[in-house]
């Protein structure tokens, strides 16, 4: 272990948190990780989470980092029950029309995210050095007479009696999320607020869960018809136990999924595809379908202020939130933490407007990928540059492509999961290959249920 101070201090006990926690730990003596949520042992979602009820796959990237932070993570998860399985063998479907499966070697893991969490968590806990303050309400930042440095945390215990105090730190990492309140805390101690990008998606998750039926995934570990401008309404359809598996239904620019049994349902039925239909038409769910709102991605711009504090970093989820869709931000959480283990490594605490300048590098792929993707949706405002069309109108080919080749999926897939550049798509050999089966932009696959001859009798589309 370097020694760059006494006590680093980590805002926010969920995924971001702990990962900046298990990297913070080999550079300060100590590590305490606050949350206003119970954490230790949770493996449920809880209040501060809600989201985390809703389908979470930790793809590629992530999956690669973790395994890296935490030895024999995938082993421990498959041992309890967990999924996991090759990212390009899933069955996704774009624009109604299912992708070549593809062995890209990449792994996907498909646990409940709060079981995922309370393993990564129970790990971090182990390191002698870190210590979990739960149920305890973060309720700013304590900063030197002129305002230069942070050098505690004010907080107030979940416990009667309690008053708020002050925490001292070395260092401070907000993970609490996008709702993190640094840019309320900067205007406080006289500094800008960062700018905001928003992508107004009009996003909902709607989810329940199933006992599983073998027949239902016939040996894939999830079944995904992805949205897209044709055919905007989507779902996640996944195995994340032995016996267990989940359907979040995604609909778009306020098209929400109902939480009604029966309304749910026949939201199903409207899918591109028939696949999860003929699932669960007949099954009981295990739970009342919740739902969760995301209205807009947002990305906060650090890198571009001129003064910050000393001794504050943002993480995760505080820093950009995507569009969950794309399945990109817990990979983000921990390129981002090795992104901080980097500037610890340097051996003395890290220089906020670097270390965030280096966040944005990580966040500019993903968010090109998810804010671009979704000015796809022609109800979606924002300035769709040539750069956008032109992406959207190469990956819409690329898509229908990989249709018809599964090299192409390979490729797609290495993309989505972070870990080749959006650029590799476009190298000559992918560009012959994508523009061999799609030279104009494919019309969108004929949904199943336009193709329905009568109700209740669906047909798959023949593409
Ligand atoms: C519906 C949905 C589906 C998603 N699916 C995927 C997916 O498939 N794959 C993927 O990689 N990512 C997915 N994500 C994104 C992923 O959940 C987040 O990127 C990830 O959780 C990292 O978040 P975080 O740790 O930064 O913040 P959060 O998970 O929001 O955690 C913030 C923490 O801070 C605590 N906190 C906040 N404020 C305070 C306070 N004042 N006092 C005390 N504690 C506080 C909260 O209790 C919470 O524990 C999805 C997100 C959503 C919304």
């Amino acid at each position: 272990m370097s020694d760059i101070g006494a006590r680093a201090v980590v805002l926010g006990g969920s995924m971001a948190g702990v990962l900046a926690a298990r990297v913070l730990a080999e550079s300060y003596r100590e590590v305490l990780v606050i949350d206003r949520d119970k954490l230790l042992g949770v493996r449920e979602s809880r209040r501060g989470a809600p989201h985390t009820v809703h389908a979470h796959g930790l793809h590629a990237r992530g999956h690669l980092i973790m395994e890296e932070l935490f030895p024999d993570l995938t082993a421990e998860l498959s041992s309890a029950g967990v999924p996991t399985g090759d990212l390009g063998e899933m069955r996704w479907f774009f624009n109604a029309r299912r992708l070549q499966p593809a062995r890209t070697g990449l792994i996907s893991v498909t646990a409940p995210r709060p079981v995922l969490e309370h393993h990564v968590r129970t790990r971090v806990a182990a390191l002698p050095n870190v210590t979990f303050l739960e149920q305890c309400d973060i309720l700013g930042l304590a900063a030197t007479a002129d305002r230069e440095r942070v050098v505690g945390v004010r907080v107030q215990r979940r416990v009667e009696g309690a008053v708020p105090e002050v925490l001292d730190a070395d260092l401070v990492v907000d993970t609490t999320g996008r709702g993190s309140r640094t840019p309320a805390w900067l205007a406080e101690l006289g500094y800008d607020r960062p700018a905001e990008e928003k992508v107004k998606v009009g996003l909902a998750y709607t989810t329940c869960h199933y006992r599983t039926r073998p027949e239902w995934f016939d040996g894939v570990q999830s079944i995904n018809p992805v949205a897209s401008p044709a055919h905007p309404r989507g779902a996640f359809f996944g195995q994340v136990g032995r016996d267990l598996c989940i359907l979040s239904l995604t609909g778009v620019l306020g098209d929400y999924p109902p939480t009604e049994m029966g309304a749910f349902l026949e939201f199903v039925r409207s899918l591109p595809v028939p696949d999860v239909y003929e699932a669960v038409r007949d099954a009981e769910p295990l739970d009342e379908p919740v739902s969760f709102r995301f209205p807009a991605s947002v990305r906060r711009r650090y890198e571009r202020l001129t003064r910050f504090p000393d001794r504050l970093l943002v993480m995760g989820d505080a820093a950009c939130s995507f569009n969950p869709v794309y399945g990109q931000g817990m990979s983000v959480a921990a390129i981002e933490a090795v992104t901080l283990r980097g500037h610890l490594r340097l051996g003395a605490p890290p220089a906020p407007l670097r270390f965030l300048a280096d966040v944005a590098k990580v966040i500019d792929t993903p968010w090109d990928i998810s804010a671009g993707g979704d000015l796809d949706f022609p109800g979606v405002e924002g300035r769709r540059t040539l750069k956008v069309r032109m992406g959207n109108a190469y990956m819409a080919r690329l898509q229908y492509a990989a249709t018809k080749d599964p090299a192409i999926t390979d490729g797609f897939m290495r993309v989505a999961g972070l870990i080749d550049p959006p650029e590799s798509l476009m190298r000559p050999g992918m560009l012959l290959r994508v523009l061999r089966h799609a030279v104009r932009r494919p019309e969108p696959g004929e949904s199943w249920l336009t193709a329905t001859p009568a109700a209740g009798t669906p047909v798959r589309p023949s593409v």
